[in-house]
């Protein structure tokens, strides 16, 4: 069965799925996007995902393309034509396609593109033996709250832990705090069980799995501080992790090379990792 993708209105092989070459997406990263959860052919957290997505548009002075309603309705079609009901929606919407000028264009028609994709939730040895980060400078520009398709420093960061051996890049503001990872939000736990995330101002993107974080942490009645940590505090740090859509709840059991903690997954981690593929509803794997 060949994979469709979603093309302004249209259903089309995933092989033919293309926009013109002066869509602003691809000529000035004039584009917002969101990655989101499909479990059981619905979408997970779908309110905190298309509020963010509406907030990224009206950021970037743009409306919704369309309707929540049409919306889901769109997506229901593209999971049906594609038989999937795991996995991740790729949805970016663009300002169009116009003759290539800095000028916003009077009257340009958003380009609207899904893609469809299955998604593993990450394995038993991996959350058994948590992940490594490596810290980098945070280079972005000043609003990586909006969730745009500009992401060259995100793609060098992860690069640069890749060739680390590292599985994340922690970004690190000028004044040595970690902001987020280049593609997921950055946790401690401190030595007195409080969790530690930086807030969500425009130094970092909201992650819809961080928000979701912290109303798993308020059931639970764990202490959270949602302030800036540095890299030396998160070194002396009890426990750590990284949040997303697509990675989940992961401990972080190294970070540039110094164990955290013991070296293994810490207690509160491992129930907000438990608590979450409840959430998600990805326990069966
Ligand atoms: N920060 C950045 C920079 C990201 O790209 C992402 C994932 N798109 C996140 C955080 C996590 O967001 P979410 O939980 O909504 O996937």
């Amino acid at each position: 069965m060949p994979r469709i993708s979603y093309v302004n209105g249209r259903y089309v092989r995933h092989h033919d799925a293309a926009v013109h070459i002066e869509d602003r997406g691809y000529q000035f990263a004039d584009a917002v996007y969101e990655v989101i959860a499909i479990v059981d052919s619905r979408m997970l957290d779908e309110e905190f995902h298309l509020t963010r997505l509406e907030r990224s548009l009206r950021e970037i002075r743009m409306g919704m393309p369309f309707t929540r309603e049409i919306f889901r309705l769109r997506v229901a079609e593209l999971l049906r034509r594609n038989r999937l009901r795991k996995g991740s929606l790729y949805l970016q919407v663009s300002r169009g396609v116009a003759p290539r000028d800095h000028r916003l264009p009077p009257s340009a028609r958003p380009s609207v593109v899904m893609t469809l994709r299955p998604m593993r939730p990450p394995s038993r040895a991996m959350l058994e033996a948590g992940i490594a980060v490596v810290t980098c400078p945070d280079i972005r520009w000043k609003r990586p709250d909006i969730k745009s398709v500009a992401l060259l420093p995100n793609i060098l960061a992860r690069d640069a832990a890749v060739r680390g051996g590292a599985y994340e890049a922690w970004q690190v503001d000028g004044d040595g705090m970690v902001t987020e990872g280049s593609s997921t939000n950055a946790w401690i736990v401190t030595r007195d069980g409080a969790l530690v995330t930086h807030p969500p101002d425009t130094a970092i993107l909201n992650g819809v799995t961080r928000l979701v974080i912290l109303e798993l942490a308020a059931e639970r009645d764990l202490t959270v501080e949602e302030r800036p940590f540095s890299v030396s505090e998160a070194l002396d740090a009890a426990e750590a992790f990284i949040t997303s859509t697509t990675s989940f709840v992961l401990p972080v059991t190294v970070i540039d090379g110094n164990r955290i903690g013991d070296g293994k997954p810490g207690p509160v981690t491992c129930a907000l990792v438990e608590r979450y593929a409840k959430h998600a509803e990805m326990l069966s794997r």
